[in-house]
């Protein structure tokens, strides 16, 4: 049986805050604002991941109330969330995902992110997309206010 999940992310960006993405420490002036290290592609996936087995979203099960997550690599997130998944018999069969932001570029950094996901999903690289588009100066992401992401997964039981 194949289950297909989605997952979208927000978070505020402000000076003298890291950026993470796909566990990549990204060189850039403004950081996203989060409980955890707020790397809002690894959110998305994670949400997809749960999107689809039907197993709530990521803050059902990492609350942003609990002080064991403040500050917590996403990772932890993401590798708890492929567990709950393999214990359901299910394997990632692709994740095809968008990032939205300003700037910087993010193309240097793309491969990375892929290989630092894949891994954790245990896929190989050519079965994870990561898109980058800016918001041609428009609302929050085009303001430099905001980073998005959102991601689709398909998963596979058989
Ligand atoms: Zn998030």
């Amino acid at each position: 049986m194949f289950r297909i999940g989605f997952g979208n992310d927000i978070h505020k960006l402000i000076s003298g805050k890291l950026l993470i993405l796909g566990g990549v420490k990204i060189p850039a002036d403004k950081g996203a604002v989060g409980h955890s290290d707020a790397d809002a592609l690894t959110h998305a996936i994670t949400d997809a991941i749960l999107g689809a087995l039907a197993l709530g979203d990521i803050g059902s099960h990492f609350s942003d109330k609990d002080a064991r997550w403040k500050d917590t690599d996403s990772f932890v997130f993401l590798k708890h969330t492929v567990e709950l998944m393999k214990e359901k018999g299910f394997r990632v069969i692709n994740v095809d995902s968008t990032i939205n932001l300003e700037k910087p570029k993010l193309r240097p950094f793309i491969d990375t992110m892929r290989e630092n996901l894949a891994k954790v999903l245990e896929i190989e690289i050519n079965c994870v997309s990561i898109k980058a588009k800016t918001g041609e100066g428009l609302d929050a992401i085009g303001e430099e206010r905001a980073i998005k992401a959102e991601a689709v997964v398909l998963l596979d039981n058989s």
